[in-house]
């Protein structure tokens, strides 16, 4: 179903797959964010017209299919019908995947490429990087003040910020939504990479789909983000963010599989207590055992920093099979979804002594 209002954007290169539409009003949006999804025909970019004219703010989300909970503020924020305090670009990307029954399972369709890791130049060839591709000359051509990409975690977790780059505006920015805040180099291809060159630019993760806290920081903090006169200095908070610096991702090594459950699963491969998402956020010692390895820990696990130094055997030990940090180690991201784990990565982890 395509909503009547609705155009096909022409605003860049080939075959462009934006969807324009401008200024839904709170009745044309659906009875829920479920229905708002089905309302659109694919991936599509909304236009919503403020009070300043001379300014404006994007909001990117849905990158992946399977994390509703930005797509649920922004459907909230719309039935609200707010009349923002500048125009506001609302990008909602996956939509294909989300709309694949049974709805949000999908993080990207099956044979595509995940769309968050699509955001660099040299642009692909594959549709996913076409829509990346289309997203960052739209954001180029109308140059909004920053920009903020909201995401789901995959596990269970509280919400938290991340940025490429620390500043008060990068601060400003996060508070409107939560008080943690990590900084990372990682190059991955997330559009938060691209995007910073031109303007500041946040990506909120919103804790856990299954956190019922999630869709309601979020339409909390869009709120925030629409109505603000000034969302780049940190006067609007009295909040105090608490930084993660540079954290390691830890990786399945090629060839190895991983698995969940309270004991070894897997022959040739690791397998995590189903547990471990507890920790996110929260600190793990050499007491606390993490799962079992099959073989060695290092044909497995890799844990390597931005220098691309392997630091496996300097966090992580194996005793009698069972995994163990060998410091005081603090965790986030944590998942116990074995197919985000093989394609992204298990946790991510710093360690408390080096912020
Ligand atoms: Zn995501």
């Amino acid at each position: 179903m395509t909503h009547p209002t609705i155009t096909t954007s022409n605003n860049a290169g080939l075959n462009p797959q934006l969807n324009v539409w401008n200024n839904p009003a709170p009745n044309e949006v659906g009875e829920s964010s479920v229905e708002f999804l089905h309302l659109l025909s694919g991936p599509t970019h909304i236009k919503i017209t403020g009070k300043d004219r001379s300014r404006s703010r994007a909001v990117v989300t849905l990158l992946h299919g399977n994390e509703p909970s930005g797509l649920h503020g922004v459907y909230e924020i719309l039935r609200l019908g707010l009349k923002p305090a500048v125009d506001i670009h609302i990008y909602i990307g996956s939509v294909d995947a989300a709309k694949q029954a049974p709805g949000f399972i999908y993080r990207m369709l099956p044979h595509h490429k995940d769309l968050n890791r699509c955001f660099k130049s040299p642009f692909g060839e594959t549709e996913q990087d076409h829509l990346a591709k289309e997203i960052i000359e739209s954001l180029k051509t109308i140059h909004p003040e920053c920009v903020i990409d909201i995401h789901n975690t995959s596990g269970s977790s509280p919400s938290f910020g991340v940025t490429t780059f620390m500043d008060s505006t990068h601060d400003a920015l996060v508070s409107l939504f939560t008080h943690r805040m990590i900084v990372t180099d990682l190059s991955l291809g997330a559009l938060m990479e691209i995007s910073e060159t031109m303007m500041p630019t946040v990506t909120i993760e919103c804790g856990g789909v299954q956190d019922p806290e999630s869709n309601l920081m979020v339409t909390e903090g869009l709120g925030r983000y629409l109505t603000y006169d000034d969302v780049l200095s940190v006067g609007h908070t009295d909040m105090s963010l608490e930084f993660f610096h540079n954290p390691i991702r830890l990786e399945l090594k090629e060839g190895s599989e991983i698995a969940y459950g309270d004991h070894c699963l897997l022959e040739d491969g690791v397998t995590l207590l189903p547990e471990i998402e507890h920790f996110n956020f929260g600190f793990v010692t050499p007491d606390s055992r993490l799962g079992f390895v099959y073989g060695d820990i290092e044909q497995n696990l890799t844990a390597k920093d931005m220098e691309g130094r392997e630091l496996i055997g300097e966090y992580f030990e194996l005793r009698e099979g069972e995994l163990y940090p060998k410091k005081i180690l603090k965790l986030f991201m944590v998942t116990t979804n074995p197919e985000i784990a093989r394609k992204d990565c298990l946790f991510y982890l710093t360690v408390p002594d080096e912020e």
